[in-house]
């Protein structure tokens, strides 16, 4: 289906959210308000003095009719992805391991043969598809970034451009039907859902399966992830809302999962409407979900959390400080940004934030704040007494590697409630 719902009620090049990205209903509540953020990935170089700077309201809706939790303010993607946008891979360990996990499981639930077409949007470096193209799949990725090139060199077939209506006709015109279409962490991402629905529908075979797999709502409010609120993230899924949108458009979901990746994500199967058997994963999770009690109740609580985390954090770095102690951070991804703006933390507080040799924002400012981006070789060289892990949700994979890389000091993990470990 074609979607009724326009999003430009704004002035500029900005919209304000005034009815749900997917079911077009009014009756959507506040549920978290975070204050005025700038753009995660505009940097600004170290030195430069503070000048203007857009900020966003970051907000969180409720819609009362469909249960999808969604930003409240619609950023003009040209502002979020400037041409100097910092591209990273961010293949982590974990990333890596998922897609292989992917690749096992889909072959076996969905019985593919040698030589099945599988279509991924939004392919980045290639990674996903290169697990199945090991499996002797036949692969293609879309996908609109410079990491288009790297897939290609790296030998996986891409067509560089956006998913709609016709990078999916010249994908389809040059390869065929899809067995399997996936769409991994970027199908909360995109405006206007419905047309990239549809125009995955067009990718795929009658008896073809859609995977996305986005971050999962409920695991971001079981773990307190107010930071992973930002503008490139439109919508927050459950299972419950992600099923409404795809049942919208004519697909049944027929198997979910819960991943590790991104701090908790879920993977969706979805097929046209009586083509494929639902397993019973599907009313499992469902049934999870309700047994939660209604949502505007949990996000009352996620509020109530998310408030707590703040309070506790800006005490406990209180206390450091009066002790006349040194605290950094590790790793600024785009998370960061939200958590420091939220706080509050600033250049007195915390004196830099520490990327790997060869990082892009090296030299850099966080946004909106003076705390500049170094190399994370300060860490060994000057032993800080405290680290604050901003990258927290990969916490557990990233505290051993730098105590092994001699590291003494202590880490300060922010969420879902601060503590020093
Ligand atoms: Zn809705």
């Amino acid at each position: 289906m074609t979607s009724p719902i326009s999003l430009t009620q704004g002035t500029g090049s900005s919209a304000v959210v005034d009815h749900c990205q997917v079911c077009g209903s009014e009756d959507l509540r506040s549920a978290l308000f975070l204050g005025y953020m700038p753009p995660v990935n505009q940097m600004r170089t170290v030195g430069a003095r503070p000048h203007e700077q857009p900020a966003y309201p970051a907000e969180l809706l409720y819609c009362n009719n469909c249960e999808l939790v969604q930003i409240g303010l619609v950023v003009d993607p040209a502002v979020l992805f400037p041409p100097d946008y910092p591209y990273t891979s961010g293949t982590t360990k974990i990333l890596h391991e998922n897609f292989a996990e992917l690749h096992a499981e889909s072959a076996e639930i969905l019985g593919l043969g040698e030589g099945d077409l599988i279509v991924d949007i939004g392919s980045n470096d290639g990674t996903l598809l290169s697990k199945f193209q090991a499996g002797g799949f036949r692969v293609h990725g879309i996908e609109p970034t410079d990491a288009a090139d790297l897939a290609v060199a790296a030998g996986i077939p891409t067509l560089k451009a956006f998913i709609n209506a016709g990078s999916a006709a010249e994908v389809r015109a040059e390869v065929g039907p899809a067995r399997v279409v996936t769409a991994a962490n970027c199908f909360a991402h995109i405006e206007d859902i419905h047309a990239v629905v549809e125009a995955i529908l067009s990718l795929m075979d009658d008896d073809g399966v859609f995977i996305s797999e986005s971050h999962y709502l409920i695991g971001l409010l079981d773990t307190v992830q107010y930071d992973t609120v930002y503008h490139e993230h439109l919508r927050y899924y459950s299972l419950v809302s992600i099923r409404h949108l795809l049942e919208m458009n004519g697909l049944e979901v027929i198997h979910a999962k819960r991943i590790p990746t991104h701090g908790g994500s879920i993977r969706v199967y979805a097929a046209r409407k009586g083509t494929r058997e639902v397993l019973p994963s599907v009313g499992e999770i469902l049934e999870d979900e309700r047994a939660r009690g209604p949502m505007p109740d949990q996000l009352a609580e996620f509020h109530r959390r998310t408030a707590a985390s703040k309070i506790g954090l800006l005490e406990m770095i209180a206390g450091i400080k009066a002790d006349g102690h040194r605290i950094v951070g590790i790793s600024a991804p785009s998370r960061a940004s939200t958590l420091v703006t939220y706080t509050g933390i600033d250049e007195e507080m915390m004196d830099s934030v520490l990327e790997i040799s060869g990082s892009r924002k090296i030299g850099k400012y966080l946004p909106g704040t003076l705390i500049p981006v170094v190399e994370e070789q300060v860490l060994f060289d000057e032993q800080p007494e405290y680290a604050l892990m901003l990258a927290w949700h990969i916490g557990e994979e990233l505290a051993p590697k730098l105590r092994a890389k001699g590291y003494r000091g202590k880490f300060i993990i922010p969420l879902p409630e601060p503590k020093i470990i």
